[in-house]
């Protein structure tokens, strides 16, 4: 009832959407976002979690359900093959979900680098994309940014920190802006020093205070490299200089993002921590509607903080604003190195502090090319994951 009355009170400008990565975390708050605005869901695409897809391509009926796993999609097609829906894997299915026909949007919500091909191919076709990939523009963001402008596909930001800077942007010039504030929230070791951090085991790191998320950005979070990556990905999307862009430490993470203008106005965007809301609005804007989500209650507010973040206790964010001053390739490979080291951590070959130290290896070992291609971008990614893999697989002695 509520869905057919905001339906027809609001305009809503888009009405179809294609998901990569729909069994995540984001994925499936996208679904839930789809379903109360009533939008179809014309493709989904999962790693290996066929049992959630299966659920999923029940409920929503997609033209086309990806699994990138090989084996994985053959079991997938066995399970689904009285509804008629088209199955894909590998690489290519997720190109076909962000390609399928008909979709406005699409949703790109896989974790790590594989998100840059199917993310460019929808940038091909001027599709809306909700952007919750952040490798794609931490890795190639020259090259996806001049592709949407070249397009005229729009990039909206799903993450919580852009999603606030964009709103906060509506309107304004560029040359307005004076910094771009991203908060962070600190993680779980917010306030340790180094000393208390060397023997943090996964299960300690993903507990993180304010965001219930999927366990590779939990780990980012607890190191701070989320928010480095997010520094990345903030210079792209506004196209503002590295100097710019300010990371603030902020605890209560009620506050998403603030932007200075030169005027010395500081505009922030407050919600309840709830990535529904990023994810609405980028399927809806510049149009809002009611959401699902619990409304602020200013008055329970009792205080909201802000420090400058632990640079000697975080050496990951150090290491990813090193890597966005460099030139070309750092950026993927600060990011590959960090996507093969938070696997490693999670296992329980590397420890805390060795998250950093092999993404500090792999940007001093690794060259750099400037201006590189898609392939140049691979190629540095690839090189940074195996630099990690070698290094860490020697020190266990396997
Ligand atoms: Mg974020």
């Amino acid at each position: 009832m509520m869905d057919e009355l905001s339906n027809s009170v609001f305009r809503i400008p888009n009405s179809s959407v294609s998901i990569l990565g729909s069994t995540g975390s984001i994925g499936e708050q996208a679904l839930e976002v789809a379903e109360h605005l009533g939008f179809r869901v014309c493709a989904l695409s999962a790693n290996t979690n066929i049992r959630l897809l299966e659920e999923q391509t029940r409920r929503f009926r997609p033209t086309v359900a990806a699994v990138f796993d090989e084996a994985a999609a053959r079991d997938f097609a066995v399970r689904v093959r009285d509804l008629g829906v088209r199955v894909a894997s590998g690489i290519n299915g997720l190109i076909e979900v962000a390609t399928v026909d008909g979709a406005d949007i699409v949703v790109t919500a896989v974790v790590g680098i594989v998100g840059l091909r199917p993310t460019l191919a929808a940038i091909q076709l001027g599709r809306r994309i909700a952007l919750a990939n952040k490798e794609t523009l931490v890795c190639a963001g020259e090259l996806v940014m001049g592709k949407a402008q070249e397009h005229g596909a729009e990039i909206i930001p799903v993450d919580s920190e852009h999603s606030a800077i964009f709103q906060c942007l509506r309107g304004e010039a560029a040359s307005s802006i004076k910094a771009l504030m991203l908060t962070a929230s600190g993680g779980p070791f917010l306030g340790k020093q180094q000393g208390e951090l060397l023997c943090v085991t996964p299960e300690e790191a993903l507990k993180h205070p304010n965001w219930n998320m999927g366990r590779k950005i939990t780990i980012d979070s607890a190191t701070l490299m989320n928010k480095g990556l997010e520094v990345i990905e903030a210079v792209h999307l506004f196209r503002v200089p590295l100097e710019k862009v300010r990371v603030v430490v902020h605890p209560q993470s009620v506050i998403h993002s603030m932007v200075e203008f030169v005027d010395n106005s500081v505009a922030a965007q407050l919600a309840d921590a709830d990535m529904r809301l990023p994810i609405q609005y980028a399927f809806t804007c510049p149009e809002r509607i009611p959401s699902p989500t619990r409304g602020l209650d200013i008055m329970e507010l009792r205080s909201l903080t802000f420090e400058a973040p632990d640079l000697d206790t975080f050496p990951c964010l150090g290491l990813a604003l090193e890597a966005a001053k460099s030139c070309g390739t750092a950026p993927a490979v600060l990011n590959g190195a960090n996507e093969a080291a938070v696997e490693m951590f999670l296992q329980g070959g590397l420890s805390f502090y060795g998250i950093s130290d092999s993404v500090r290896g792999a940007l001093d070992g690794i060259g750099c090319i400037p201006n590189p291609s898609l392939d140049d971008i691979i190629a540095a990614d690839k090189s940074a994951k195996r630099f990690v893999y070698e290094r860490t697989n020697v020190r266990r002695g396997t």
